[in-house]
């Protein structure tokens, strides 16, 4: 679980203090795919990046529970822009993250790049490749740490629609089969909605919706039916 309890958020800046959000609680069930929407500056970023630790809150906090007792969780952030490391290629990129892990292989590295379709550029300086590809790139940084919990913000803006399309196919098929919590931000409500089980609206400093999606819905296409859709297209 996710347990966000009673988390307000403040800026200070030159102008004073700039409340983004306030006492807000939201609990996150294990294995849900939960996407938040809102307006640019809603604060969404803010919020993934208190739940990663990237932020303190300036109130309440962020409690995370496995199994029913207080625990330690891996956690997967894909950053809106996707802070890669401009003097390591793309296969060093994916290593640091690893640097205390002794089964890390540079296989695993590959791996993870090949799913986002980055085979040609492993060795590549980030200077090297465009946008959409370093988005990839911060994909493929999450994926290979297999954390039990995914944040993604904002994954797919950058890439064209078939692509997003694949990666989208993808997600879905690694969250169906490792059953991980994925909280996902995104504008698009016709992503929320075919991706999520639940969606929530942040908007004024406060989550005003909070919405199940129904689970009988046509969900995303198997990657066969998938390939067959994009040869056609
Ligand atoms: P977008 O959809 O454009 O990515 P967002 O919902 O992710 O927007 P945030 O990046 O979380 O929005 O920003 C929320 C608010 O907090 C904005 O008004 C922003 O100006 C402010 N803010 C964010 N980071 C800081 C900071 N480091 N210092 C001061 N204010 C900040
Ligand atoms: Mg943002």
């Amino acid at each position: 679980w996710i347990h966000i309890e009673n988390l307000t958020k403040e800026f200070d800046t030159q102008q004073g203090h700039e409340l983004v959000f306030e006492d807000l609680n939201i609990d996150i069930e294990p294995g849900t795919f939960v996407t938040l929407l809102g307006k640019s500056g809603s604060g969404k970023s803010t919020l993934l990046n208190i739940i990663s630790g990237v932020l303190e809150p300036t109130a309440g906090q962020v409690r995370f529970e496995v199994e029913g007792a207080p625990g330690d969780v891996t956690l997967g952030h894909v950053f809106q822009s996707p802070r890669l490391l401009p003097w390591n290629t793309l296969i060093q990129n994916i290593e640091y993250v690893h640097e205390n892990n002794p089964e890390y292989s540079r296989e695993l590295a590959e791996d993870y790049l090949d799913l986002v379709e980055l085979t040609e550029h492993y060795d590549k300086y980030p200077t090297q490749i465009s946008g959409g590809q370093k988005q990839r790139v911060g994909i493929a940084r999450a994926l290979s740490i297999d954390p039990e919990i995914l944040l993604m913000d904002e994954p797919f803006s950058a890439l064209d629609e078939i692509t997003a399309e694949e990666l989208r196919t993808q997600l879905m098929n690694i969250w169906k089969q490792l059953n991980k919590t994925v909280f996902f931000v995104t504008h698009d409500m016709t992503e929320a909605i075919e991706l999520s089980d639940r969606m929530l609206m942040l908007g004024d400093g406060r989550i005003y919706a909070d919405l199940e999606v129904p689970l009988d819905r046509p969900r995303r296409l198997d990657s066969d039916e998938f390939l067959k859709f994009r040869q056609k297209a």
